[in-house]
């Protein structure tokens, strides 16, 4: 059967989920395909910022770190994230960047992994993984005397053995959306006594994650990309239980402290996870990213995650099908796993010439993706508010860009800091 705009109008009619793409405020006139790198604002965030800063910080003062909960804050919407990613209550807290979380949990692994004496000095990870990790992963292991590797993705399980202290590895990767095997990588890990470190960036609230199944050791994640949290939104950081009360982190800020109003002048690490907080928490940011969480939750008595998932593989696949049959003889070429169980819930395709100012031109048309260097038009795709019939709209303004050649203006070259 050929696909047409009648027929994904049709699929949106039966979707079980279309009723959650009320929650967010969208733009009619374009197609928001950036929830990977941006997650778009919930309806619900601005009265609730609107209330902390009227009502809380404004009456309230300093007593809202008491009355209104702020103090608890890092906790509670930690024990909501940890319901996205496979995490138990007080497992799981949020707090500072992703880039900082890392460094944190970083620390944590490679004292442990010193502590147990097995001599293993190699952090391993891919040469694709995102370039924050690769940058703080590197002056880590200079700091701690360790080496950093980095492989590709099918040398990863052939790489570990006794010298590898410890695995850090992006579940899905940032440029090609590949969805690597968590549980059978850190099992193979474990045997090689390596720790595990995954980062969740654009995993949590895109793929269903179970960190505790999987046995993982430690994890972080990003809180503006599909947790809808805000431009900057604190991050989160996981530790397996069994890790808990050994592992040590080194920014070890008063926030971090057993007892911080006690004001004693030496550190005590606070049991369990909170003592990888380090300052005071950004309560503003805080609340909206609750709202961002809360906007996934509210999947929950639609089937969950499990039902995100199914709905973010159809949109994934219908949005490969559309481009490789409306779109051929343009040189895109699939740079994203054709197998649904090895792909995120983003589809990019490379391009030799013109990636970047043909998606400049979508942009221009309404339809809003992003480019990543050198040649990836990348395209994220959040069952919360993507409909089957913006898939349509997208490879259709897509068409429309290849074949009118508008993309090679002069104005669509420039580029912006931001990419
Ligand atoms: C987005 C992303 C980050 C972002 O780090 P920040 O410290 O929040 O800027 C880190 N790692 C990965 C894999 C990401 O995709």
């Amino acid at each position: 059967m050929t696909i047409d705009e009648s027929t994904c109008a049709a699929r949106d009619a039966a979707d079980p989920l279309r009723s959650l793409r009320d929650n967010f405020v969208l733009n009619p006139d374009e197609v928001y395909l950036d929830g990977n790198s941006l997650g778009v604002l919930p309806r619900a965030t601005a009265a609730r910022m609107q209330d902390v800063i009227a009502q809380e910080w404004g009456d309230g003062l300093i007593r809202s770190w008491n009355t209104a909960g702020w103090i608890d804050l890092p906790q509670r919407v930690g024990n909501k994230i940890a319901r996205l990613v496979g995490a138990a209550d007080g497992e799981l807290i949020v707090a500072d960047s992703t880039s900082v979380n890392l460094y944190k949990a970083l620390s944590a692994a490679c004292a442990l992994a010193k502590q147990a004496g097995r001599g293993g000095k190699r952090i391993v990870s891919e040469r694709s993984n995102f370039p924050t990790d690769l940058y703080i992963a590197e002056s880590l292991a200079r700091e701690q005397g360790f080496t950093l590797d980095l492989i590709e993705p099918d040398d990863i399980l052939g790489t570990l053995d006794d010298s590898v202290a410890v695995l850090l590895l992006t579940h899905v990767n940032y440029r090609t959306g590949r969805m690597h095997d968590m549980a059978g990588i850190t099992a193979a890990a474990h045997r090689a006594g390596a720790l595990t470190i995954w980062d969740l960036a654009h995993s949590a609230g895109a793929v269903p994650v179970d960190l505790n199944g999987a046995d993982a050791d430690f994890a972080i994640g990003c809180g503006y990309k599909y947790l809808n949290g805000g431009p900057g939104a604190p991050a989160f950081v996981w530790v397996h239980r069994r890790h808990a009360e050994a592992a040590t982190q080194p920014l070890s800020g008063w926030m971090g402290h057993a007892a911080p109003f006690a004001f004693t002048t030496g550190y005590a690490p606070a049991p369990g996870i909170n003592r990888f907080l380090c300052g005071t928490p950004p309560l503003l940011s805080l609340s909206a990213l609750e709202c961002g969480v809360d906007s996934v939750l509210a999947a929950e008595p639609l089937g969950g995650m499990p039902a995100l998932r199914e709905k973010s593989l159809a949109l994934t696949q219908l949005f490969i099908e559309l481009v490789e049959s409306r779109c051929a003889g343009h040189n895109l070429e699939l740079a994203s796993p054709r197998e649904g169980d090895q792909r995120g819930s983003q589809v990019c395709f490379s391009l030799p010439d013109g990636a970047y100012a043909i998606v400049q031109a979508l942009i221009a048309r309404g339809v809003i993706g992003d480019f990543r260097a050198p040649d990836i038009l990348r395209f994220g795709f959040t069952p919360l508010y993507t409909s089957y019939v913006d898939v349509w709209r997208a490879v259709e303004q897509l068409r429309q860009v290849l074949e009118g050649g508008e993309w090679r203006e002069a104005r669509f070259a420039q580029r912006a800091a931001v990419t």
